[in-house]
C-alpha cells in the first residue's frame, strides 16, 4: 500500500514514510522519484488540531483537581501520548498528501 505523490503522480509514499512528512506547518518530506517536498494535508491538520485540544482540555482539567499521581498519569499523560499517537497513525493510513508550502 503506497501513496500517490502530488508532484509526480507516482505512488512512492508508504504509510510511515507519509506519517512523517508532518503537517501542513512543516516543510514535509521529499519524494523520492521526483523530489518534490509533500505533508498531510488539511483533514491531518483538522484531526490532529482536534486530538490534542481534547488532550490539551483533560490536561487543565487535571491540573486544577486535587488529583494523586496515579490519576495525573490517566488522565494528562496518557492522553497526551494517546494524541499524538493516534494523530500519527492517522497519517499512516488516511488523508491525503500535498504539495509542502514552505520552501527550504
Ligand atoms: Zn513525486
Amino acid at each position: 500500500m503506497k501513496y500517490t505523490c502530488p508532484h509526480c503522480g507516482n505512488k512512492t509514499f508508504t504509510p510511515l514514510r507519509k506519517a512523517l512528512c508532518g503537517g501542513l506547518s512543516s516543510s514535509g518530506k521529499p519524494c523520492p522519484e521526483c523530489g518534490g517536498r509533500c505533508v498531510n494535508g488539511k483533514l491531518s491538520l483538522l484531526v490532529n488540531t482536534v486530538l490534542r485540544l481534547t488532550a490539551l482540555i483533560m490536561i487543565i482539567r487535571i491540573y486544577f483537581k486535587h488529583t494523586t499521581l496515579t490519576e495525573v498519569f490517566w488522565y494528562g499523560v496518557v492522553p497526551m501520548i494517546a494524541a499524538y499517537v493516534i494523530g500519527f497513525l492517522f497519517d499512516m493510513f488516511f488523508g491525503k498528501l500535498t504539495e509542502a508550502i514552505k520552501r527550504q
